[in-house]
């Protein structure tokens, strides 16, 4: 029978309990499941080691040489045995501490010792290793690499350890061999040199050198990331389809705000808008992504959108992900709306808008006279209805999934059944990112929208210049903001915040202001922080935007939006607590005006390999992209897995969006290739591919809904 079909139950070493087991613990239904466990890694048995090149590096190695020497200490439970083994060079001691009974060991005869080394002084020790008598040493032992596969505590009490979950799937191989259908197609293979799935299947358990068993790992990455890709850029392709307001005229309220700027648009932010107008006059629903450093001006782009919706006669909102932003965007809207009067109403809805004031929002947009709603996920609630909501643009920073972008979707079919939908138009949607995404991530977790960039910022900033230092030179840090307070510019000082424990950070801060205060008694200093009232926050914040206060002590809450052009120094204490994207926000803060301004760092003297990375880059550049990259290899895509989970169709389980980025953009040359001829997957030889979609999508039933 087909391996992909054949019940694992049935397998040789498995039966009933273990898989049961199987089955819950990995997910392992069939023959062709279990094969598709991808050990996580490798030890090479070809190679043999000497004692004198083992370093603290080593896993597992393999040892040729003999016992010198052995002795029992302690009795019964406590009782270990000790013994040293020689290569002929160098001597190692080995340690036995259960089983001592049946340790036979034998002087004068050649072992074969296999096992993790561990130095303790200058002596490496191995504690049970496993030694076998040369002359029973069998040539499969010693070829090629050994394959590890993860298990569980459940697995391990059936007895499902790495070994016999190698021995489940070596009796499968000669089935392997014969030969298994592909899920790729011969030109593909061909054209991207990758081997087919039986031979990546082999290779990847029993490789014969460390080059197949790399190439078969390529293979099944490649394939993994292919599908994603064919989700992705199918669902881009039919949503390319979608009919869309139409919205051609550059109206009276979009001429009146660009003639009221005080400064030109960067010729990036020109283009994008231009970008925007074409999908917005299509006639087809856009679906795209803003991509801009913190700084680039991405702001005045959507609400310049916002007005070309709104001249055209349709509503827009703006959805921010924290209160704190979008409060901000209400303010910088209606600043940068003041020259205009009452021809544009802009409106705030957040979970803390009261039941009273809500009324009258619901009304004006229901009756057309709000034209841009800002907010928070407060949008998606279904008592806000739309008389003609044309545009949505979403501000993510990375923390809406596809799931409520899937919400969005939906919300935009006027509450309708799913039937009367397909009629109903949708809105365009912006989507914009506060901070850059590296490529790779990009492609796969917006993967399905057109990108804009904003690769420049506004004329005339200089460069920030990021300085790190230990906490012990703060007085030297002080007597440098002194200088800058006098020079007339004022400064942030920023403290992290623990969530944890709300009280400690209040504390943490209370501590700072209050030396702070000691440090600069001649100054005046406004102090803000999340558990405020918001009136008492704004009344802070607004003191120091004035210039009435010299220093802002916060917690992160200024992270976003908050734009004070004086302001040229951001100082960050224990900047080892921040990840490199926030402490990039950060320093976005600063370098807004004219004046050459200054990020400086603030950390232990002691700090980890990993915030010293981090530290360095910091003070090697102001690029976003490098930064957002640097940020991906140190903390590997695990730490976005939430953006991750939601932001790819199916699960990854070999492929690394952090490091198979050449892989990922392969896959999706592949996957386009294909798409851009048969869109719909209908041509004969692409029917395959349709199939393993609908297979895996059953998997993942929340992308299955939105296509
Ligand atoms: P982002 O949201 O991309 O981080 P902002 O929209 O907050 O950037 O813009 C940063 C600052 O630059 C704001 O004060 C904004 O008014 C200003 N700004 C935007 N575009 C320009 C421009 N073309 N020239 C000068 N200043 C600009
Ligand atoms: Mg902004």
């Amino acid at each position: 029978m087909e391996l992909a079909y054949r019940d694992i139950t049935y397998c040789k070493n498995v039966g009933a309990k273990r898989a049961d087991i199987l089955r819950s613990e990995l997910g392992v239904r069939t023959a062709m499941d279990m094969l598709r466990q991808v050990p996580y890694k490798y030890i090479d048995r070809s190679r043999f080691y000497r004692i004198a090149e083992l370093d603290d590096e080593d896993t597992y190695v393999q040892i040729i040489g003999t016992v010198t020497e052995w002795h029992t200490i302690g009795i019964g439970k406590a009782q270990r045995l000790s013994a040293t083994f020689n290569d002929g060079t160098h001597q190692c001691e080995l340690v036995w501490f259960q089983g001592v009974k049946y340790v036979k060991l034998q002087r004068g005869i050649k072992y074969l010792l296999f096992g993790k080394p561990s130095r303790f002084q200058h002596i490496y020790n191995f504690v049970h290793p496993e030694l076998t008598p040369w002359d029973k040493v069998t040539p499969e032992m010693t070829q090629g690499l050994e394959p590890y596969y993860n298990t569980t505590d459940k697995m391990k009490r059936v007895g499902l350890n790495s070994k016999a979950m190698r021995s489940i799937i070596a009796e499968l191989l000669p089935d392997l061999k014969m030969g298994v259908p592909d899920t790729i197609g011969a030109d593909i293979l061909q054209q991207y040199r990758l081997m087919s799935l039986t031979d990546a299947l082999i290779n990847v358990h029993f490789p014969k050198d460390t080059a197949a068993m790399q190439n078969a790992r390529a293979r099944l990455k490649f394939e993994e990331l292919f599908f994603v890709q064919l989700q992705i850029l199918r669902q881009m392709k039919r949503r390319e389809q979608n009919p869309g307001f139409q919205m051609p005229l550059v109206g009276s309220r979009f001429h009146a705000l660009y003639k009221s700027l005080p400064f030109d648009l960067t010729n990036a932010q020109k283009r994008v808008i231009h970008e925007i107008h074409d999908d917005l006059k299509s006639g087809k629903q856009m679906n795209r992504l803003l991509q801009g450093d913190v700084g680039s001006g991405k702001t005045l782009v959507a609400l310049l959108c916002c007005l070309l919706a709104v001249d055209n006669s349709y509503q827009t909102c703006i959805m921010a992900p924290t209160e704190i932003l979008a409060n901000q965007h209400y303010e910088t809207l209606k600043t940068f709306l003041a020259p205009l009067g009452d021809a544009v109403h802009v409106a705030l809805l957040t979970g803390s808008t009261t039941a009273k004031n809500r009324v009258p929002i619901h009304n004006g947009l229901m009756n057309g006279t709000i034209h841009i709603l800002i907010g928070t996920h407060a949008l998606l609630e279904d008592a806000v209805q739309w008389q003609n909501l044309g545009l949505v643009i979403i501000d993510e920073q990375h923390r809406f999934g596809v799931a409520q972008r899937a919400k969005l979707w939906t919300k935009s079919r006027s509450g309708s059944g799913p039937e009367q939908a397909m009629q109903v138009v949708a809105p365009h949607i912006l989507v914009m990112t506060a901070t850059p995404i590296p490529r790779t991530l990009a492609m796969t977790v917006y993967g399905d929208l057109h990108v804009s960039i904003i690769d420049e910022l506004p004329p005339g900033r200089k460069p920030i210049q990021t300085i790190h230092y230990p906490l012990n030179r703060r007085a030297q840090v002080y007597s440098f903001i002194r200088t800058q307070i006098q020079a007339g510019r004022q400064i942030y000082v920023v403290f992290p915040l623990i969530k944890e424990n709300e009280k400690l950070d209040l504390r943490d801060l209370e501590n700072g202001f209050n030396e702070l205060c000691e440090a600069f008694p001649e100054y005046k200093i406004s102090m803000v922080h999340g558990q405020m009232k918001a009136t008492d926050k704004d009344l802070q914040m607004q003191r120091f935007a004035s210039g009435e206060t010299q220093i802002l002590v916060a917690t992160t809450v200024i992270e976003v939006g908050v734009n004070v052009p004086n302001a040229t120094v951001m100082m960050i204490q224990n900047a080892e607590r921040f990840g490199l994207s926030q402490l990039h926000q950060l320093r976005g803060r600063v370098g807004r005006g004219g004046d050459q301004s200054y990020c400086i760092l603030l950390t232990d003297s002691e700090i980890s390999s990993d915030t010293r990375k981090r530290m360095d880059i910091m003070v090697a550049t102001n690029d976003g992209f490098r930064i957002a990259e640097a940020d991906l290899q140190l903390r590997g895509p695990g730490d976005l897995e939430g953006t991750l989970q939601s932001g790819t169709p199916f699960d990854l389980h070999i492929a690394n969006l952090a490091t198979d980025g050449q892989l990922v953009a392969l896959a999706r040359q592949a996957a386009m290739d294909i798409l851009d001829k048969d869109p719909l997957l209908e041509d004969e030889r692409n029917r395959m591919y349709k199939r393993q979609l609908d297979l895996l999508r059953a998997e993942k039933p929340l992308w299955g809904d939105i296509s």
